[in-house]
């Protein structure tokens, strides 16, 4: 595999209208000692990726639209060859909103949508009219003709309604739908006991691919559902047929199930570059060196890119390289993020057949 950036996620406010109960960045509308950088900072910092890679940049937050400068931002990156993506909450989207994002190349917009009414929705983004707010912004991507994708987060709380999301997903036109079970992080670790079980995880994974195999039109997957590789390649076998692999351009290719520190980085508020979106723990930081070098030296990215240095299950898991786990949930839960999956239920092969046991968490 060659670790090549390909998506970047790059925070570049804290600053959001919303208070979800999941949030990753425990965002609120004034973020104390995480301010946002200058526009001359945010250039800067696309030139700085712009002499090794060309990513997919995904503009994201908090909620990216609450920078005056978003759309300057983006028509730079556009200027210089990115791919550039937008993750909003939908709840700030007018029809200027629309104009700016294509006047400024936006490619790909994406959604949230949690759950399939009201209720269920504005419970998960404690706010009352996010529901509304992300409806009124699928229309008003329709009318402009933006391309969207919809990100659906699920936790206890709201597991009963994913296939109901998924078909209100279809239903409003985006052009993919990405589910999400929450990772324990930023404000999300309050939530741990909310977590779907691994049981339940299983059952909706392999929903999830009977799903997949009557969808020709949505694109669909599992986010940071690493396990999903390997459940699709299981039940791919079980029925002698081929895994089918549709994807999409803004995306990374599938390759691979976990991609933190791989293919993919978070690039936070304060210049922090981290693994992914739900990984903790920093590489570096670009106000101190440039990106290409944290990208290709960071010893924590070297260790993630070396799977022979996973450890329990994943370690001895016939799947690590199409899987690999998801090495955010195992540093939330036992501290170690090269530690086994904790939410797969997997015993690889050569664990049953009494080999490798003795490996840490085996
Ligand atoms: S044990 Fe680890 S590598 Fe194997 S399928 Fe589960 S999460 Fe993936
Ligand atoms: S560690 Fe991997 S699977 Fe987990 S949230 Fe990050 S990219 Fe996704």
């Amino acid at each position: 595999m060659e670790f090549e950036l390909k998506w970047v996620a790059w925070e570049i406010t804290r600053r959001c209208n919303l208070h979800c109960v999941h949030c990753r960045s425990s965002s609120e509308l004034e973020v104390a000692g995480h301010p946002d950088f200058p526009t001359e900072e945010a250039y800067r910092v696309l030139d700085d990726i712009a002499t090794f890679a060309k990513p997919v940049i995904v503009l994201s937050g908090g909620e990216p639209l609450l920078r005056a400068d978003v759309f300057d931002i983006a028509a730079y990156g556009t200027e210089k060859g990115f791919r550039m993506c937008l993750a909003t909450n939908g709840t700030l989207v007018t029809p200027e909103t629309c104009e700016r994002m294509k006047a400024a190349g936006i490619r790909m917009v994406s959604l949230s949508l949690d759950g399939a009414d009201a209720g269920v929705h504005d419970d998960f983004r404690q706010q009352p009219g996010a529901f509304d707010g992300t409806l009124n912004a699928a229309r008003l991507f329709r009318e402009h003709g933006i391309p969207f994708l919809v990100n659906s987060s699920f936790t206890k709380r709201n597991q009963d309604q994913i296939p109901k999301v998924y078909r209100l997903a279809k239903e409003l036109g985006a052009t993919a739908w990405y589910m999400f079970m929450i990772v324990p992080t930023g404000r999300g670790e309050d939530i741990l006991e909310e977590l779907i079980s691994p049981e339940d995880y299983e059952e909706i994974l392999n929903w999830h691919y009977e799903m997949e195999r009557g969808e020709d039109e949505l694109l669909v997957r599992p986010t940071c559902a690493p396990h999903y590789y390997r459940v699709r390649l299981q039940r791919a076998k079980e029925a002698g047929e081929r895994v089918r692999h549709r994807t999409l351009k803004f995306s990374t290719g599938g390759a691979k199930g976990c991609l933190a520190g791989q293919l993919i980085a978070l690039i936070d508020v304060d210049g922090n570059v981290l693994p992914c979106s739900y990984f903790p723990k920093a590489a570096g930081n670009i106000r101190k060196q440039s990106l290409r070098e944290i990208w290709n030296e960071s010893p924590l990215f070297k260790e993630l890119r070396d799977f022979s240095k996973y450890k329990g299950r994943c370690g001895s898991c016939e799947y690590v390289a199409v899987c690999g786990g998801c090495r955010a949930r195992a540093y939330a839960v036992t501290g170690d993020y090269l530690d086994e999956e904790p939410f797969c239920g997997y015993v690889p092969r050569r664990l049953r057949a009494g080999e490798g046991a003795s490996k840490p968490g085996g």
